[in-house]
C-alpha cells in the first residue's frame, strides 16, 4: 500500500518514477475516506486541490524539476494559515476564516513541491492536551478509538499514525507536538525557538509558540524540518543561524555521546510501564556507545506553575484580537459591546475563557509583580537548569508524558489533571530548546509509549542523531495501528 511508505521512501519512489504524485496523493484520499470518519483527523479535507497539486507535479517532474517534495502528500494543523483554506484553529470564532495568506513554514513545504491533504484538528487555540477541547469534535487515537491522541497537534499525529498523511506539521507551545506523538506512536521534533518561523501561525503564546514536524521516521521528519527551518524576514523572533543539513546528521554513530538523564522526570504516580519503556530505550542508548549520566533539573516542579502564568497571559493578550470585527463570524446585538461579548461569549470554548481569566487576572495591576513578573524570573532559572545541563551532556533523555493515551471524557472535566499530562514537556519550551520524541515501546493494552530527547538550542543535529540511532538499532517506529 502507498500510504504506508515512508516519505523518505514515497521521495525515492517518486524520483524513479516508480509512482506518481496522482497515485500517492490519491491513496492517501482514499485512506481518508475509509478510516477518517472514525478517526476524526481532519477538520478540513482539500481533495480538489490535493489532486490538482499532484498533477502539477507531475507534470513539472516530467519537465525536469525535482524539488525535495515534490509530490509529498502531507496534513497542516488548522493553527497554521493556508490562504483560500478555511483556518479555524479548532474555534467556533473562526469557523468559516479563510486567510488571505500562507504563512511561511507552510509555503516553504508548497515550495519544495509539497501537497496539502487538509488541516488537522486541534484544541481550541492550541489549549489542551486531548483535542477534546476542539470546537468541533475530538479526534480518536488510530490505536484505541476509545482514547484520545493527545493534543493539542492530535490531529496531525493521528493522521500520520493512521497513514493518512506521509507526514504534518503541529505546533507546540508546552509539549503540543511531543506529547501527541507518544500518545499516537509517531516521531515529532519541536525546535528551537527561532529556528522556524511563526509567521502565519496564528498565536496562543508568542514566546513559547513553535511549529514543528510529524513524521513515522527520524530521517522523514529531519527532511521536514530542514524544509521548514530558516530566517524570515517576516518573524523578527527567527534566528538568523544557517540551516544545517539535518539529514547528514543522520550518521548512526553515537559512541561517547553523553546522555544525561534528569532524576526529577521520573516521578511517583507515573505509569511504570512508561518508566521501564524509557529506562530500556536509555540501556539501548548506552549499548549503542552513549556514556549515559544521572543529571539533575532541579527547578523542574516549578515548570507547570510558571508555564500557566506565562502562556495564559501571552495568550489573554494575543486572543483580544477575535472579537467579531475583523476575523470570523460576528454574533451581532447591534451595539459595540453587546456584540464582543455575544461573540466571544457564545464562540471561546470553555478552555479558552478560562486562560483569557487567568491571564487578564496575572497580568492585571497589583498581581503583575506576584505573578506574571516572579514567573518569568523562574523561567529563567529553569533555562538555566538546562545551561548547566548541557555544560557536561549533549542530550537529555526522558519520557514525554507520564502515562500512555487516556480515555476521552477521562481528564475531560479536570483541567489540572489534564495539564499534569504535559508535565514532562513544559520545561523544554520554557526554555526554547529542542525536544523530539520518538515510539520506544508499548504498555500491556498496546498503547504507545515515546521517548522524549532534549538538546541544547540550536542543537537539533545532535537530537536527530541520537534518535535516528535508537531507531536503527530497533522497529518501534514500524509499527502501524490496525484500522
Ligand atoms: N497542553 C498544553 C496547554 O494546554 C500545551 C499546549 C501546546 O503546546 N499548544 O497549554
Amino acid at each position: 500500500m502507498l500510504t504506508n511508505l515512508t516519505l523518505t521512501d514515497a521521495q525515492t519512489k517518486l524520483r524513479a518514477g516508480a509512482i506518481t504524485a496522482v497515485e500517492l496523493t490519491q491513496a492517501h484520499l482514499d485512506r481518508i475516506q475509509a478510516v477518517d470518519p472514525q478517526v476524526k483527523a481532519y477538520l478540513t479535507i482539500t481533495e480538489e486541490r490535493a489532486l490538482e497539486a499532484a498533477a502539477q507535479a507531475d507534470q513539472r517532474r516530467t519537465e525536469g524539476e525535482d524539488t525535495p517534495l515534490l509530490g509529498i502528500p502531507l496534513a497542516i494543523k488548522d493553527v497554521l494559515m493556508t490562504q483560500g483554506v478555511p483556518t479555524t484553529c479548532g474555534s467556533r470564532i473562526l469557523e468559516g476564516f479563510i486567510p488571505p495568506y500562507t504563512g511561511t513554514a507552510v509555503q516553504n513545504l508548497f515550495d519544495a513541491g509539497a501537497i496539502m491533504l487538509g488541516k488537522t484538528n486541534t484544541d481550541e487555540f492550541a489549549m489542551g492536551s486531548s483535542t477534546e477541547n476542539s470546537g468541533f469534535f475530538t479526534t480518536h487515537n488510530p490505536w484505541d478509538l476509545d482514547r484520545v491522541p493527545g493534543g493539542s497537534s492530535g490531529g496531525s499525529a493521528a493522521a500520520v499514525a493512521a497513514r493518512m498523511a506521509l507526514g504534518a506539521l503541529g505546533t507546540d507551545t508546552g509539549g503540543s507536538v511531543r506529547q501527541p506523538a507518544s500518545f499516537c506512536g509517531v516521531c515529532a521534533i519541536k525546535p528551537s525557538y527561532g529556528r522556524v518561523s511563526r509567521y502565519g501561525l496564528i498565536a496562543f503564546a508568542s514566546s513559547l509558540d513553535q511549529i514543528g514536524a510529524f513524521g513515522r521516521t527520524v530521517e522523514d521528519m529531519a527532511v521536514l524540518l530542514g524544509t521548514i527551518a530558516g530566517h524570515d524576514p517576516r518573524d523578527s523572533t527567527s534566528m538568523q543561524e544557517p540551516v544545517p543539513d539535518y539529514t547528514a546528521a543522520l550518521t548512526g554513530d553515537i559512541q561517547g555521546l553523553r546522555v544525561g538523564v534528569p532524576k526529577e522526570y521520573f516521578i511517583d504516580g507515573m505509569q511504570p510501564e512508561v518508566e521501564q519503556a524509557v529506562r530500556a530505550a536509555i540501556e539501548q542508548l548506552a549499548a549503542l556507545g552513549a556514556d549515559i549520566r544521572e543529571i539533575s533539573l532541579p527547578h523542574t516542579e516549578y515548570a507547570l506553575p510558571v508555564y500557566y502564568l506565562v502562556a495564559p497571559s501571552e495568550a489573554s493578550a494575543n486572543l483580544a484580537r477575535f472579537d467579531g470585527v475583523r476575523y470570523g463570524p460576528r454574533e451581532s446585538q447591534g451595539a459595540m459591546w453587546p456584540t464582543y461579548k455575544a461573540t466571544r461569549g457564545e464562540r471561546f470554548g470553555p478552555e479558552v475563557k478560562r486562560r483569557i481569566m487567568l491571564g487578564t487576572y496575572a497580568l492585571s495591576a497589583g498581581y503583575y509583580d506576584a505573578y506574571y513578573l516572579k514567573a518569568q524570573k523562574v523561567r529563567t532559572l529553569i533555562k538555566q537548569d538546562f545551561d548547566q545541563a548541557f555544560a557536561d551532556v549533549d542530550v537529555i533523555a526522558a519520557p514525554t508524558a507520564p502515562t500512555t493515551a487516556f480515555k476521552i471524557g477521562e481528564k475531560a472535566d479536570d483541567p489540572l489533571q489534564m495539564y499534569l499530562s504535559d508535565v514532562f514537556t513544559l520545561s523544554a519550551s520554557l526554555a526554547g530548546i529542542v525536544g523530539a520524541v520518538i515510539p520506544c515501546g508499548v504498555d500491556g493494552a498496546n498503547l504507545p509509549i515515546g521517548l522524549q530527547l532534549l538538546g541544547a538550542a540550536f542543537d537539533e543535529p545532535t537530537v536527530l542523531r541520537a534518535a535516528h540511532a535508537y531507531q536503527q538499532a530497533t522497529d518501534w517506529h514500524t509499527r502501524a495501528p490496525e484500522l
